[in-house]
Formats: structure tokens, C-alpha cells, sequence
């Protein structure tokens, strides 16, 4: 049975992965836009940071020849022909398939898509992105730049220029940054405490318009408010569309059963997946790498095995990088809210019918483990939350009195 995988990243390096480790011994070719082995994203800022190169190769950087795999590298599927089970490449190749794996993930959305061809403007989502923006700084002597996008890649990118040694600004479109993974206060608190603990210019309610570009180079942006600011070097972070063009005909992301089944013979998984939400059912692109892991798994045991089942997915955002400020959060923002703060640290649930859910933890989230196993496992907490916000003990505490493993 011949396996062809669309993506090398994270969803589809773990599922190949899981196939080799459990005996699967047929041919696997995984396709891929990109020309590297496959690398966590996750990871690629520190790469920027000033980290090695080889510390982004989650799995090796010998990764195709260690699990016997055909690369087919810098060449983009652009079409499926699910009835004839076969992937079609830009170069106009062809591979035929018994089982496809879809993982394509996501990419930069650019609300002028000129901006692309402009010298020193970049998205912030690709091992190429990061080789790209690293080389541009060294060679224009880059000491400053504007990030467009407060959410999570876009801060993730402010912080890790910033450890780099740039001056930032960070330009938010919303009243506060990690709009989607904070409530307005827990989000005030987030964006007022970065500033002080970075001295990152943060620019709210605010967005790119244009840019300055003669003959192709980036040397200025113009704001929202009618101002403008000489810069070498744009970031756009404000968004990501699933690449599901070459099966859906659309960017709509990919729906998925509980055996990660696109198709017939066609399983889905990752960034580019539609699936449930493990505690509200709602049906969505959950993009988080805890997420993508546990589809390959389910599409894996599938394959191999002809059973298993997807539990959901949980929108959590864990933010800590580069900085020792930490950010934490699952769930909707909506029931009745209780809250601790002490100084840096700032902790939010929401409750209803007595559990919760959907937190928010700020500036220390050591405990942060436990509370997500109580959203979770719906457990009625309504009579305990106030100690459990309030904890200087932490996960250890817990993983002792409960004997449960946070
Ligand atoms: C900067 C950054 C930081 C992040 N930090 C975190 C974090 O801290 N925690 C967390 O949980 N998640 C984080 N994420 C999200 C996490 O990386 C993703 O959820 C995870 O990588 C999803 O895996 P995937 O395989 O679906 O997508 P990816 O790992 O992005 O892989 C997609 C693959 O598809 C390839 N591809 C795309 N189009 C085509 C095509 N047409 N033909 C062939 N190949 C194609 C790509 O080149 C790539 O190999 C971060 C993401 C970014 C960008």
C-alpha cells in the first residue's frame, strides 16, 4: 500500500512517523513547497532569535532517510484527483496513491497581496520565511522594524526580533494584543506588562494601510491614523488561510470524521483539518501543534490498525518564548468570571453550571496543567477555584494531593 503525504510538517512527520515505528514497511513519498526535512514551526522564531539552524529539525535532520521515505521537495501539489488517486504537482509530476495524508497547513494571509513582492516585507509562518528574514536583516544591517499583527504569530515575531536586538513596533488592529486568546482585561494586563518588560513600541487600534516602496524596497509604512515611519523591514502577521486549494478548491480548511477522513483514502490532519472542538462540538480550524499530534496518531492507528477515534480539539494558546512572561489560555470567555492577580500574575476562569469554561493565566502558569484537566474532564470546581487561582503550589501540589498527572 503506497503512501503519499501533501505537507512535511509537523502533522505529517508524526504520522510517517508512527507508521514506521509500528511496521508499516511499504513505500511513503511526502511532497512538500518547502525545500527542508521537517521542522516545527513552533521552534523557527528561535531560530531567528539567534538558536542554530539544526535545532528546528523536530525529528532529525536525516528525517527521510532514517524512515526510508521519497522526498519530493520545492514542488507544490496544486490538484488531487481523488477518483483516480493521484496528486499533481507546479512541475506537472504525478504520484499515484493508495492512502493519501493531507497536512498542508496554513499560510501568511496579506491584505494587499503586492506586498509580497516588495524587498523587505515578509510573512512569519515558514522555515523559508525565517531563512529569508534572517539573511535580509544581516545584509541591510536591519536595526528596527514594524510588525503588523498582535496575535499570536505576530507577537511570537515581535519577541523574537526583539531578543535579536531590534527596536520593534508591534501594530494591533484590536484594543488590546493576544486578542483571541485573551478576555479585553486579562489582554490589557498581557499587552501593558509586555511593554514595560520589553519596551516594545505597541501601537493599538491601529493598522498598515501602506506601504513605501520605490523601485521595490521597503522604506516606509503608513498607519492607519495618517501617520508614517520609515522602516526597512515589515512583518505581516495578521492572519493564516488553511491550504486546502489543491483538494477542496477553496481555503475553507478541510472537514474531517473522527478517523481523520477526508475522503475515501484520503485522511486530513493539522492546520488545514476541520474538526470538532473537544468540549463544545463546534466545528473548526484548531491550529495548535497538541492538536495536530493527536490527528496524525488517530489517522495512523487508522490505517494501520482500522480503528481509534478523534476526540476533538481544544483551542489552547501557550505563549512562552523568549521572554519570562508566560501566557495561557483555553476555551470561550463567557459565564460568570473569577479572578486573582498578585503583582505579574494575573488569573482568570469562567465558569458555568459550576465548571469551567475557559481560562486565561498570566505572568506565572505553573498550575496552569491542572486547571486545563479540570476544564477537561468538566469537573465541578465552583467551590475550589478561589484556592486553586490563588496556589503558590502548583502542578507538584496537585500531582501530589490528587495523584493525578497534570
Ligand atoms: C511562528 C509559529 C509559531 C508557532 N508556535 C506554536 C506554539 O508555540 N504552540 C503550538 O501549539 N503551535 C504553534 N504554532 C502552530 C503549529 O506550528 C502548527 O499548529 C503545526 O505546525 C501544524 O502542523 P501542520 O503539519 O498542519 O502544518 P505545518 O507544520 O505548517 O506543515 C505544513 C506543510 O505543508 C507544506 N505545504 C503547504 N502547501 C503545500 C502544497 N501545496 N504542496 C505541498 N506541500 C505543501 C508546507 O511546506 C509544510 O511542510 C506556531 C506556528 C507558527 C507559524
Amino acid at each position: 500500500m503506497k503512501v503519499v503525504t501533501v505537507g512535511t510538517g509537523m502533522a505529517a512527520s508524526e504520522f510517517v512517523e508512527r507508521l514506521r515505528l509500528d511496521g508499516f514497511t511499504d513505500d511513503i513519498v511526502m511532497c512538500s513547497d518547502e525545500e527542508f526535512a521537517p521542522y516545527s514551526p513552533c521552534v523557527i522564531p528561535f531560530y531567528l532569535a539567534g538558536e542554530p539552524l539544526e535545532t528546528v529539525y523536530w525529528k532529525g535532520s536525516d528525517f527521510y532517510d532514517r524512515y526510508r521515505v521519497m522526498p519530493r521537495l520545492s514542488d507544490p501539489v496544486v490538484e488531487v484527483d481523488a477518483q483516480r488517486r493521484m496528486v499533481r504537482t507546479t512541475a506537472g509530476r504525478t504520484e499515484s496513491y493508495d492512502r493519501l495524508f493531507f497536512a498542508s497547513g496554513a499560510r501568511s494571509w496579506y491584505p494587499r497581496p503586492e506586498w509580497l513582492d516588495t524587498h523587505g516585507v515578509f510573512g512569519f509562518k515558514t522555515l523559508t520565511d525565517m531563512v529569508a528574514i534572517d539573511r535580509y536583516i544581516r545584509e541591510h544591517d536591519v536595526r528596527q522594524a514594524v510588525v503588523f499583527g498582535g496575535g499570536f504569530i505576530g507577537v511570537d515575531a515581535a519577541l523574537a526580533l526583539w531578543h535579536r536586538g531590534l527596536d520593534i513596533t508591534l501594530v494591533h488592529r484590536n484594543t488590546r494584543v493576544l486578542s483571541q486568546m485573551t478576555d479585553e482585561e486579562g489582554g490589557q494586563f498581557a499587552t501593558r506588562k509586555l511593554a514595560e518588560k520589553t519596551g516594545l513600541d505597541i501601537r493599538l487600534k491601529t493598522t498598515v494601510t501602506d506601504i513605501v516602496a520605490p523601485a521595490g524596497q521597503l522604506s516606509g509604512v503608513r498607519f492607519s491614523d495618517d501617520t508614517t515611519m520609515e522602516t526597512t523591514l515589515l512583518i505581516v502577521a495578521i492572519g493564516v488561510s488553511p491550504n486546502s486549494e489543491p483538494l477542496r478548491g477553496d481555503d475553507k480548511g478541510v472537514p474531517s470524521d473522527r478517523q481523520m477522513l477526508a475522503d475515501a483514502g484520503i485522511y486530513t490532519a493539522g492546520d488545514v483539518a476541520v474538526t470538532p472542538h473537544a468540549v463544545t462540538g463546534e466545528a473548526g480550524v484548531y491550529a495548535t501543534y497538541p492538536n495536530a499530534m493527536r490527528q496524525a496518531r488517530t489517522a495512523a492507528q487508522h490505517l494501520l490498525h482500522g480503528d481509534g477515534s478523534y476526540a476533538g480539539s481544544i483551542n489552547t494558546n501557550v505563549l512562552k518564548k523568549h521572554i519570562d512572561f508566560p501566557i495561557v489560555s483555553a476555551g470561550s470567555f463567557t459565564g460568570e468570571p473569577v479572578t486573582w492577580q498578585q503583582g505579574d500574575i494575573w488569573r482568570r476562569v469562567y465558569l458555568q453550571d459550576g465548571m469551567i469554561n475557559g481560562y486565561i493565566i498570566i505572568g506565572d502558569t505553573r498550575m496552569s496543567g491542572y486547571v486545563y484537566q479540570l476544564y477537561v474532564s468538566r469537573q465541578r470546581v465552583d467551590r475550589t477555584i478561589g484556592s486553586i487561582l490563588a496556589s503558590p503550589h502548583h502542578d507538584a501540589y496537585y500531582r501530589q494531593v490528587t495523584g493525578c498527572n497534570v
